[in-house]
């Protein structure tokens, strides 16, 4: 059977667990070969093995370095041919009230988060404008929009997501290059695990839908964006949020 993405090569940051490796799934399942992205190499590896289909494969980088990223670029398309999608969804967290938010805080929320997403689209973007084709889909969030107390750094970095995609998706519409993003809302993943009961009853009274997000949820609109129905879009943020943000 020939599904959307068939024949189509995609590389996914932060895919081995959570919210990329639901994206990678997803791609997967629309025909990709997945490049799947992390530090933990063997894990992304385990990860691309799991994955439904053949081709795929596991690499180990750390996004915040751009010799790494570029260095990435080429193996993936070496090994695995020219890429057509990006999916940008490595990230971190370091939560803390304003005035306790250390510089290494700071700067290791940006550099993952933001500049990540920068050092690999200026790395792939070469190859998919010389192709005149190419998706880009970043991961911000909803606080990104909508700010939050106690992540000032984090929010900044997804509200810099924003910004990045809208800037680059304008630079490279002529080149068929089409980039968007998606800003989740609560999703229980490895970061979100630790939220006290509290805090937790506190969010899902937020939450038009009534529960808190699961990978499954943001994946498919990723796998949207992607694909040929998402043709006529870029430098659209898509909020998948079961309705806390209108
Ligand atoms: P997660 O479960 O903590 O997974 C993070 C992934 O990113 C892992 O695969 C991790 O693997 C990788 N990673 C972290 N730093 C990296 C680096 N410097 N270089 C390469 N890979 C790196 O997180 P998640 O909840 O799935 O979140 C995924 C994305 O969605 C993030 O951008 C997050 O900000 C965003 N988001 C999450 C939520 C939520 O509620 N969960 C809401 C809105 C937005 P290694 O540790 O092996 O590197």
């Amino acid at each position: 059977m020939t599904v959307e993405l068939t024949g189509q090569v995609a590389l996914v940051t932060g895919g081995s667990r959570g919210i990329g490796l639901g994206i990678a799934r997803a791609l997967a399942e629309a025909g990709a070969k997945v490049a799947v992205v992390a530090r933990d190499g063997e894990r992304a590896q385990a990860a691309a093995e799991g994955l439904p289909g053949g081709g795929h494969r596991g690499y180990a980088c750390d996004v915040a370095s751009s010799e790494a990223c570029n260095a990435l670029v080429k193996r993936v398309e070496d090994e695995m041919g020219g890429l057509d999608v990006l999916v940008n969804n490595a990230g971190v967290t370091r939560d803390n009230v304003l005035v306790r938010i250390k510089d290494e805080d700071w700067d290791a929320v940006m550099d993952t988060n933001l500049r990540g997403a920068f050092n690999l689209i200026r790395a792939a973007s070469r190859g998919m404008m010389k192709r005149r084709s190419g998706r880009i889909v970043n991961v911000s969030s909803v606080v990104g929009i909508t700010g939050n107390r106690g992540q000032a750094n984090y929010a900044a970095s997804k509200a810099g997501l924003i910004g990045l995609t809208k800037s680059v998706a304008k630079e490279l519409a002529s080149r068929n290059v089409l980039v968007n993003a998606v800003a989740p809302g609560y999703i229980e993943t490895d970061m979100t695990h630790d939220l006290p009961e509290a805090a937790r009853d506190a969010l899902m009274s937020q939450i038009a839908l009534g529960r808190l997000g699961r990978p499954e949820d943001v994946a498919p609109v990723v796998r949207f964006l992607a694909g040929p129905g998402a043709a006529y879009m870029t430098g659209q943020v898509l909020v998948v949020d079961g309705g806390m943000v209108m």
